[in-house]
């Protein structure tokens, strides 16, 4: 048996069921303390259905059923071993003592979507898309006595937007010549332009 981690891999409750023969359906399902088994007709409104909690802790592997001198076995492999539940004429019960299922025949149990398909864990949420550095505005050419005021509106301007639109990004670029600078630079370190203060 390859090495199954219910623990980590399953959701809670787990479940598997059994489509019986005579048109019933055997139903075990595990939570973190108790092993619930049901035996009853499938429809909705099952009027002569049994059922019966064990507290076994969590099973280590899928449950196996078998079939074996007209009773089902349920077999459950637990921490502490191998534990027995035998469903015969309309009881559920605990066998202390391991049954002989060297002839017994092997009924395939399947997990249930019943609850999975509700459990299901979620799909992982989509990467968010970068967010591109806002690009430095230029002073504008050919306005040099306005130059250094122009500069700062933009640089104003600049920081607001960048601050509002890449929350918690805290690259600066130098308004001259666009090279990204230091939050602590006082000036560009590429051409030597003064930097506005860091916001
Ligand atoms: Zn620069």
């Amino acid at each position: 048996m390859m090495p199954y981690d219910l623990a980590t891999q399953r959701v809670y409750p787990m479940t598997y069921s059994s489509e019986l023969d005579n048109g019933q359906r055997l139903v075990a399902e595990n939570d973190d303390a108790n092993t619930s088994v049901m035996v009853g007709s499938g429809n909705e409104g099952q009027q002569q259905s049994q059922s019966s909690k064990f507290a076994t802790g969590k099973w280590k592997q899928p449950p196996e059923l078998f079939r074996t001198q007209g009773q089902l076995i349920l077999r459950l492999q637990l921490d502490n071993g191998p534990y027995f539940i035998r469903i015969s004429g309309g009881q559920i019960q605990h066998l202390d003592l391991e049954p002989n299922l060297t002839d017994a025949e092997k009924i395939p149990m399947k997990e249930s979507n019943l609850r999975t398909e509700k459990m299901a864990p979620m799909k992982p949420m989509a990467p968010m898309e970068p967010m591109k550095p806002m690009q430095p505005l230029k002073p504008l050419e050919g306005m040099r006595p306005m130059e250094m005021r122009m500069g700062n509106m933009h640089m104003v301007m600049g920081d607001m937007s960048l601050s509002s639109q890449a929350t918690g990004h805290s690259q600066r670029y130098c308004t001259q010549c666009g090279k990204p600078a230091g939050s602590a630079d006082r000036f560009c370190g590429s051409c030597g332009y003064k930097l506005a203060p860091g916001a």
